[in-house]
């Protein structure tokens, strides 16, 4: 049969403030175990939470370089579940009325050109770290990521390929760094992506069953990740097998995606309004006050190095890939 892959990505992005979103702990990343940690995000009984005003910006910041929405009103969320590496039992986020919704990203492939639509991008606070290969008769945990603010960045499913899936991330981790809002960096886990992966026979309009594969900490990972479950849907399609919803881990060494629980879906985390914050209020003269210190996009940039100094497309992709790169550019220029 002939299948059309459909894909929509999450983006987990912790953001470049000082302080944690809820806390004044350090958000630096590489500390001591439980070094940076305090009785909020320890969740001790009766410490409160305080928003972090520049963590909201950092939010208004990323949603205005996307196109999205800023919502004048959003709301926090409790999202419950139980793990060692969240202390309260719950992670603050948003649910019903995250701070930006609709936008886009343009990306190129060899294809062409091709726009991805968001759905959101919605704050909430990282969890802690658990550590299962320190001990041999232990797991430990470390509560120092706990509270660091994050975006989550979330796709329409409108992604057709590995290959479309990888530009997205590229650019917006581009975007994303020439906000100065987040270093990008997947390895050390300041920038992950869940995929959404699911197949329909080409020309069907309604969605397939759809997998959330998690544990991809590269671009390269998460392009074999598709590639793999683009496969193995097809397959199991093919030999009349049914999907069904889970979470899938990508295994690298065996470059292999393995069940890992069978999918939650929202109403099994009880959400509900956050009672220890107000809701977020963002009035438009913020909003216009952070438009205007925007810097130059990395497209708008592309364009300009090409105009300016008669660069190919090529060179002027490379040159402006990264923001420090195109500065050392631009500054090499002057001088020279
Ligand atoms: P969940 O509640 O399971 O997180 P959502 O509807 O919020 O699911 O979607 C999460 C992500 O999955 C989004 O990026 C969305 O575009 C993508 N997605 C939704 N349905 C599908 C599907 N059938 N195939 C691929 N991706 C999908
Ligand atoms: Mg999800
Ligand atoms: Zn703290």
């Amino acid at each position: 049969m002939d299948y059309e892959a459909v894909i929509g990505l999450e983006v987990h992005a912790e953001l470049l403030t000082q302080s944690k979103v809820f806390c004044g702990c350090s958000a630096k990343f590489g500390a001591p175990p439980n070094q940076n940690t305090c009785p909020v995000c320890l969740a001790m009984p009766g410490a409160l939470p305080v928003l972090n005003r520049l963590a909201v910006e950092f939010g208004i910041r990323a949603g205005l370089a996307t196109r999205c929405t800023v919502a004048n009103y959003s709301r926090w969320a409790r999202k419950n579940y139980f793990y060692p590496d969240l202390p309260k039992g719950y992670q603050i986020t948003q649910y019903e009325l995250p701070l930006c919704l609709g936008g886009s990203i343009d990306i190129t492939t060899a294809a062409g050109p091709k726009t991805v639509r968001l759905t959101r991008i919605h704050m909430e606070e990282d969890t802690g770290k658990n550590i299962h290969d320190a001990h041999s008769d232990a797991s430990l945990v470390d509560f120092n990521r706990c509270g660091v603010p994050l975006l989550e960045i979330v796709s329409e499913p409108d992604i057709r390929s590995a290959e479309e899936a990888g530009a997205y991330l590229r650019k917006l981790r581009t975007i994303l760094q020439y906000l100065e809002i987040c270093d990008g960096n997947m390895e050390e886990g300041s920038f992950r992506c869940d995929a959404n992966v699911s197949v329909r026979q080409r020309g069907a309009t309604a969605l397939g069953t759809k997998v959330e594969i998690k544990n991809m900490n590269s671009f390269r990972n998460v392009e074999r990740a598709i590639e793999f479950e683009l496969k193995r849907q097809a397959q199991a399609l093919d030999e009349g097998g049914r999907l069904v919803q889970e979470t899938r881990l990508w295994d690298p060494d065996r470059e292999v995606t393995r069940p890992m629980r069978s999918k939650e879906s929202a109403h099994d985390y009880r959400y509900f309004p956050e009672p220890d914050l107000l809701p977020l209020l963002v009035s438009d003269e913020w909003i216009g006050e952070v438009r205007r210190t925007l810097p130059e996009l990395p497209d708008a940039r592309r364009t300009r190095f090409v105009r300016e100094y008669g660069l190919p497309e090529y060179d002027a992709d490379v040159l402006t890939m990264r923001k420090d790169v195109a500065d050392f550019y631009e500054d090499a220029v002057r001088h020279h």
